[in-house]
């Protein structure tokens, strides 16, 4: 959904019309355009470093990356620090099998968080289990207990399906831990044997059931194998290696303002990724386009009014660790964060930004955005989303946007092994990062403030209206805001000078 403000006057973004030349923006935006850094760095983070799921080699390699690309662009400085990582998750060798030789083979992949089986599988009876309905499995109880239960998720179609797969996927593994179900096995969502892993939960915890899930097309096998034999046998192997806690790591950079050094606007992208495919369109293209703002930038000579902060966040797949601890860590600071704006819904062009329901920022978004309508329009959208690093800094009452983008292209490959390189389309990674610089750089250069932080009141209010918190008690995470480490942070008292 959009949201169409009538036209303002310019006021607000005088710089994007200074006179004679053009506008630093401008002089950015045309970097961005022509830029041969842009292309070859998604292409080292997608096919020299490639898959980078927090605690992996992977990851390492992008965060030394991250820190000598923003080096090499030239910031004032740039700064690399710990993410505290609850524990460690990687999958083994994952086998799904049919017992007494009416096997075929059964490609599956462990979802993510999974706990391992023990040393010798699971064998059980399998249960076809319905398509995740609440309640299905829980009136089933009786007759699903310590079976393997196989759940026909809806085939994904569009960007949407994918919180719709979410959902169903939640429901039914609450339900099938509660009956005491012996695992879990889903019927892949995508077709033509794509394979993909996602979390069952938010919460960054090993799930109380072992779960994977079957290429499309072997489930949907394995299913009509089960019509003709009810009391088949299943066996599953889930090795997965889990481990202690570690630490993974956020890249910032800095550009510091010229009249208000102290006021901040934050450009991010999630650096980490899935450990299947490339993680390119999720989230390499954005982490790229955010290193590339900041390069730009520099190149240009622009020097906005506040601080431009850029900020690479580690750990964000698994429970968007890396921002959070960011906020942690700069408690004190928060009230200095004019705005935030994140980049992470693929690789396709930018159409708006949300404001996450804060209609209090509409105005000064539509001034930023207005002066970029000329390579095509940004709609200001107020529709309200979880799923990324932005929110937590809205639960803190930050001004936080994040980026809208054209999914027609994403979801197919999204947290799969097809996320890869090729499915990216270079001149739609250019104006997504055209967009991301303009945006930040526009906010950072208003006269007056964008938007002010909100109270602890103001954020309640806010999350009521946006039905976001009815969407966080389903994700099971309303009790860390009420009173757990998604609390709100008041800012500490600083400490008295001697
Ligand atoms: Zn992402």
């Amino acid at each position: 959904m959009s949201f169409r403000p009538p036209a303002l006057a310019l006021v607000f973004a005088a710089s994007a019309f200074a006179a004679g030349g053009p506008s630093q923006v401008e002089k950015v935006v045309r970097r961005i355009e022509a830029s041969r850094s842009l292309p070859r760095n998604l292409r080292t983070l997608c096919a020299e470093i490639g898959p980078r799921m927090a605690g992996t080699a992977g990851m390492r390699r992008a965060v030394a990356w991250a820190r000598s690309a923003f080096e090499e662009a030239g910031v004032d400085s740039v700064e690399v620090e710990p993410v505290p990582m609850p524990l460690r998750w990687e999958e083994g060798k994952t086998g799904v099998g049919v017992l007494g030789g009416q096997g075929f083979p059964i490609r599956a992949a462990s979802s993510a968080l999974s706990p391992a089986t023990p040393r010798d599988g699971i064998e059980a009876e399998a249960a076809y289990a319905g398509i995740g309905s609440p309640g299905h499995i829980l009136r089933r109880r009786g007759e699903l207990a310590d079976k393997l239960l196989l759940i026909r998720l809806h085939e994904v179609d569009s960007f949407e399906g994918l919180a719709v797969e979410q959902r169903d996927a939640m429901i039914a593994m609450r339900e099938a831990a509660e009956i005491g179900a012996a695992g879990v096995l889903f019927v892949a969502t995508r077709p033509n044997g794509l394979m993909y892993r996602h979390v069952n939960g938010i919460q960054g915890k090993i799930d109380p059931l072992p779960s994977a899930v079957l290429a499309r097309e072997d489930g949907l096998r394995l299913l009509r194998a089960l019509e003709d034999n009810p009391s088949l046998r299943l066996r599953l192997d889930l090795p997965n290696k889990i481990g202690g806690g570690y630490d993974t790591h956020n890249v910032m950079a800095e550009i510091r303002g010229s009249e208000r050094p102290r006021e901040i606007v934050l450009l991010g992208a999630h650096l980490d990724s899935w450990d299947m495919g490339a993680g390119c369109l999720d989230n390499a293209s954005n982490a790229a386009a955010v290193v590339e703002a900041a390069r730009a930038a520099v190149a240009a000579g622009v020097r906005p009014r506040r601080t431009l902060r850029f900020a690479l966040f580690g750990g964000e797949e698994l429970g968007l660790f890396g921002s959070r601890a960011y906020i942690r860590r700069r408690r004190g600071e928060l009230d200095n964060h004019v705005a935030v704006i994140v980049h992470d819904m693929g690789a396709g062009p930018v159409k708006g930004y949300s404001v996450g329901g804060r209609r209090d920022l509409l105005e000064n978004l539509q001034a930023v955005l207005e002066p970029l309508a000329e390579r095509g329009p940004l709609e200001p959208v107020t529709e309200a989303f979880f799923g990324s690093d932005h929110f937590d800094f809205l639960l803190q009452g930050v001004p936080s946007l994040i980026a809208i983008q054209d999914t027609s292209a994403y979801y197919a490959s999204y947290h799969s092994e097809a996320d890869t390189f090729d499915k990216i389309d270079m001149p739609q990674v250019r104006a997504a990062a055209a967009a991301a610089a303009a945006v930040a750089l526009g906010i950072a250069d208003l006269r007056e403030r964008f938007g002010k932080r909100l109270s602890r009141a103001g954020v309640d209010d806010l999350l009521r209206e946006t039905g976001l918190d009815e969407q966080m008690k389903f994700l099971g995470i309303w009790d860390d805001w009420e009173t757990g480490d998604r609390a709100y942070l008041e800012p500490r008292t600083a400490p008295a000078k001697r």
